[in-house]
């Protein structure tokens, strides 16, 4: 844990890097939080701070019914919810994406299609959507740079759904189409 100089500058600023590392106990609530709590902060001489969930409650602690602490990073929840990010993003870049529903992925995770999109949102700054393009134009260039495979070809083979559509988004991510990409891309004979 960070020493409680630190800590204190963590919990006035809810500095996001710092949740998980440590709770804050308020001495007049009873109630302890994590630094990225949204309530106004306690006055600092009410605080004490401990370095888990578990610590602050054998002390007399309840937890925050706002800030959550047992969805805290590092808490069962949080490598819960990393671990269904985690297969995810390897469905994903398998393809199930590619002519599919984000319902349908959130289907087979088990979970609701807006919390797949919080979670995205969260622990990838991106959503899954946006994941599946990139990891589609991403197949399309290795195939670009290592095949002599036609256009039509690769669009099919990096999961687009049409050699348009293929065009458009790799134009709109490396800023022209294709085809030049691969007149530059020296190929092994
Ligand atoms: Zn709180």
């Amino acid at each position: 844990m960070p020493e409680a100089a630190e800590c204190e500058r963590a919990r006035v600023r809810r500095d996001r890097r710092y949740d998980g590392r440590f709770f804050s106990g308020v001495r007049t609530t009873r109630i302890y939080c994590r630094p990225v709590c949204p309530v106004r902060p306690a006055l600092g001489r009410n605080v004490t701070f401990y370095p888990t969930a578990a610590a602050a409650e054998a002390a007399g602690f309840r937890p925050c019914l706002r800030c959550r602490p047992e969805a805290a990073p590092f808490s069962p929840a949080w490598q819960g919810s990393r671990t269904t990010v985690h297969r995810a993003m390897r469905l994903i870049r398998d393809g199930a994406l590619d002519g599919a529903r984000v319902e349908d992925l959130a289907a087979r995770l088990g979970i609701g299609s807006r919390h797949l999109g919080r979670l995205f949102e969260r622990q990838v700054g991106a959503s899954p959507l946006q994941v599946a393009r990139t990891f589609r134009v991403q197949r399309a260039k290795r195939l670009l740079d290592q095949t002599r495979l036609p256009m039509t070809e690769i669009a099919a083979r990096a999961g687009f759904a049409s050699l348009r559509r293929f065009n458009a988004v790799f134009a709109e991510v490396y800023g022209q189409p294709p085809g030049r990409l691969r007149r530059r891309a020296p190929v092994a004979a």
